[in-house]
């Protein structure tokens, strides 16, 4: 079975082409960071935009770059939410036009469970599963008892965590996307900044970030307000022991509760190398098999949306090609319907 997807949710232009949902052929990633970086974040209209110029060309490129002819193709798959509609809409459209011009099926794919299958381009997946997705717009903890089945246990109350690390980094001084300084300057200092760390409920898979991001906005200006440079290193160490702190436990606890077979990590963040480090070490011990992608798959890629489309598909068949672009699409009403 071979897959051409198509990822525009955001502000990452990602076509590739999958066999059988895990072996990746091509995964061409044109990124609008540089665009987006002098206005501080993405900006939506600017996003469709760059879309719309590149989405030809990087289609070609995937496909020369897989050495596939559309013929030989089995679907076509997209991103259908949840994103930035106007950004979602460029490659739904494509994704249609291609489908009807080619004569193949179409298949809907969600975001989210695109970041989750890119697991299974590491490894086979074992089920139940617990993932623990940690992104710029989702921080949410997922059981599943079977193939394409999602069901959110835990998830932020208020900020995801990518969102925490940018809105950090900015008020340190760092440039969008943040996350990867903060992440740099944490293991860069001496000494870690307290910060508090939010557990909730003593029972609750939630999360809650923006106390956090609150604290270090405090530290930052009563330095400032004393007239002394911030500590920006340590504040960086601070907020991401806090961060991680918390996910570890709770994706540890998760994984214990659903007696998961597995523990994915999935999503922007878990490029974080502190993130990362911990997680490894906390399996290690308790004997849970963890797997983490490379972080080409971590953060938004096509690849990822062909390994998700390929499980939709075995399952449930293609979507009509009447589908719309969904900014809202539930991750949990998007299971496999076939059970
Ligand atoms: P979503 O998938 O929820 O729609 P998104 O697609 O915008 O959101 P991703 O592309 O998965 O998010 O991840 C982007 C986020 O990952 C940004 O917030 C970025 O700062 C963060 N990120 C990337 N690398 C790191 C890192 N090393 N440490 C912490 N955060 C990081
Ligand atoms: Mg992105
Ligand atoms: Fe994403």
């Amino acid at each position: 079975v071979l897959i051409l997807a198509i990822e525009t949710s955001c502000d990452e232009t990602s076509v590739a082409v999958i066999k059988d949902g895990s072996e990746v052929l091509s995964n061409i990633i044109s990124s609008q960071i540089e665009t987006h970086r002098a206005f501080g974040g993405v900006v939506p209209e600017v996003a469709s935009r760059k879309h719309v110029e590149v989405i030809t060309l990087v289609i070609e490129e995937a496909l020369a770059a897989a050495g596939v002819e559309p013929q030989q193709l089995t679907a076509v798959a997209v991103t259908q939410g949840p994103g930035l509609v106007g950004a979602l809409l460029v490659g739904v459209v494509a994704a249609k036009s291609l489908a009807l011009a080619w004569g193949k099926p179409l298949i809907g794919t969600h975001h989210i469970a695109g970041h989750i299958y890119a697991n299974r381009l590491v490894k086979e997946l074992q089920y139940p599963c617990m993932t623990l997705v940690v992104s710029g717009g989702h921080t949410e903890l997922v059981n599943m008892e079977r193939e394409g089945e999602f069901r959110i246990i835990g998830r932020t109350r208020d900020d995801a965590v990518g969102e925490a690390y940018d809105k950090v980094a900015r008020a340190l001084g760092f440039p969008y996307p943040g996350g990867p300084h903060v992440d740099r300057l944490a293991r860069e200092a001496e000494e870690a900044v307290p910060l508090p760390r939010v557990w909730l409920e003593p029972d609750s898979y939630d999360f809650s970030f923006s106390g956090l991001k609150s604290a270090v906005l405090n530290v930052v200006n009563q330095s400032k307000m004393k007239g002394l440079t911030p500590d920006v290193a340590g504040i960086a160490r601070g907020f991401q022991e806090s961060v991680v702190e918390v996910l570890v436990e709770k994706a540890v606890r998760a994984v214990k509760a659903c007696e998961a077979k597995q523990l994915l990590l999935c999503g922007g963040v878990a490029a974080n190398k502190g993130l990362r480090e911990a997680l490894i070490a906390r399996c290690d011990r308790e004997k849970i098999e963890l797997i983490i992608p490379p972080p080409v798959y971590c953060t938004d890629n096509a690849a990822m949306i062909g390994a998700a489309a390929y499980v939709k598909w075995v399952h449930d068949g293609d979507t009509p090609l009447d589908m719309v672009a969904d900014p809202g699409l539930s991750l949990e009403k998007w299971s496999v319907a076939a059970y």
